[in-house]
């Protein structure tokens, strides 16, 4: 469970009324039953449900379970969906290790106006699915030339490319990560329905550590394309 206070041995959390009636009437829970929680700094703690009265609990954070590990920094830069498609990229981008949800508008994005509050509750939510303890920040959206002109040197960037030669992604991937993958920073771009056009393709190739990706010979739809992409970059982070 995600909750936003600090936690360390003994700290006190009170719930919200959502969360209280999720342990309380959802799962039936009550006193001194136990619950996992982070707060994406702190690590996953082992914490006791003291009940409060029909709609309020709080809890007492016990023992520390895992420590907050170090992550390699994954940007998902994509092209924004329409709603539940674009709920359901952002979720399988979190699934996948994306640690920064980018939207990027290009030429040819379907929808601009991107609902990132709507994006942070389906980032936290598929967080405390996939237990992983970061919360993944959800940016403001971007255009894609501010975007790759605005990237470190020392990211590197993805290029999800369908024009691309078709090629073993993962192998391609491995000769440019560098060894220790925690420290990695990478960027993988996803564009929209209707594809990069030719100008946004010479731009996103002047980043200076651009590998062009071909995830096979088929067209994917762009959701699709998130989760081949991110499994390719997991499967050479091991992350
Ligand atoms: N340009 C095509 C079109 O107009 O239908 C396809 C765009 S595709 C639906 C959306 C995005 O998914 C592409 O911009 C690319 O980033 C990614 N993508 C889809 N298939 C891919 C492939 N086989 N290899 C690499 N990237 C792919």
């Amino acid at each position: 469970l995600f909750v936003e206070s600090p936690l360390a041995a003994g700290a006190r959390i009170a719930l919200d009324r959502a969360q209280a009636n999720y342990l309380l009437n959802v799962l039936r829970l009550g006193t001194g039953d136990a619950v996992l929680i982070f707060n994406g700094r702190d690590g996953e703690w082992r914490a006791e449900i003291a009940v409060e009265g029909r709609k309020a609990a709080d809890l007492v954070c016990v023992e520390r379970t895992r420590e907050q590990a170090v992550r390699p920094e994954l940007i998902y830069a994509f092209a924004p969906l329409k709603h539940a498609r674009l709920d359901y990229m952002v979720q399988k981008a979190v699934e996948m290790g994306a640690g920064v949800l980018q939207p990027v508008l290009t030429r040819r994005t379907q929808s601009t106006r991107v609902n990132l509050e709507r994006m942070r509750g389906n980032a936290i939510e598929a967080a405390e699915q996939c237990g992983i303890l970061t919360i993944p920040e959800v940016r403001d959206e971007e255009n894609l030339d501010k975007f790759i002109k605005a990237l470190g040197d020392d990211v590197l960037l993805v290029f999800c490319d369908e024009d691309s030669p078709v090629s073993n992604p993962v192998e391609a991937l491995k000769a440019q990560v560098p060894a220790g993958n925690n420290a990695a920073k990478l960027a993988v771009v996803i564009g929209p329905e209707g594809g990069f056009t030719d100008q946004e393709r010479a731009l996103v190739a002047t980043h200076k550590r651009c590998v062009r990706v071909s995830l096979g010979p088929r067209i994917l739809r762009a959701d699709t394309a998130a989760v081949a992409a991110l499994a390719v970059v997991q499967s050479v982070l091991g992350d």
